[in-house]
């Protein structure tokens, strides 16, 4: 088993492809795209689908790059709208649409990224342990960024008065 540098996750150690700029060890990435799968396959796990790949992006910001800095600034946009807003799923999903139109910069991702990674939604025996545990990821994920929360609010609301 190796730790996810990235999310420390405790993965199978194994070789593999990761996500060109969402880094990872190809252990997590592997869980991760288990998970996606299960959430395409089963509408009752569909429904957790925006928060699992915001709060999976949002835990591997990878390096500064232009994709990297949208990637980052979108994801926590979304988890912002969802978590702290209450708003639906689909209109976090526009938000992110308009924000793609938009520069950010880069936000220097903190030390700990959160109590709750990939590994644990993986462990989960059915859909409803599955939708609890993505709620659990996404709020630790959120929360693991709170230093940018004030700046993410700003960002939203811009990009909702636009
Ligand atoms: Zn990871």
């Amino acid at each position: 088993m190796l730790e996810c540098f990235s999310c420390k996750g405790i993965y199978p150690d194994i070789d593999g492809p990761t996500h060109r700029y969402m880094e990872s060890s190809p252990g997590c990435w592997q869980m991760y795209s288990e998970i996606l799968s299960r959430e395409y396959s089963d509408q009752s796990y569909w429904k957790s689908h925006r928060l699992t790949v915001d709060s999976y992006a949002v835990q591997h910001p990878g390096t500064e790059s232009n994709q990297s800095i949208q990637s980052v600034a979108v994801h926590l946009m979304s988890l912002y709208f969802i978590i702290e807003e209450g708003k639906s799923h689909e209109a976090a999903r526009k938000l992110m649409g308009k924000a793609t139109k938009l520069k950010f910069q880069w936000l220097e991702p903190p030390k700990c990224l959160g109590e709750i990674s990939a590994k644990n939604v993986w462990l989960t025996e059915n859909a409803n342990q599955h939708n609890k545990t993505v709620e659990l990821w996404a709020n630790s994920a959120w929360n693991a960024w709170k230093k940018y929360h004030t700046i993410i609010r700003e960002w939203s609301k811009r990009i909702e008065c636009s």
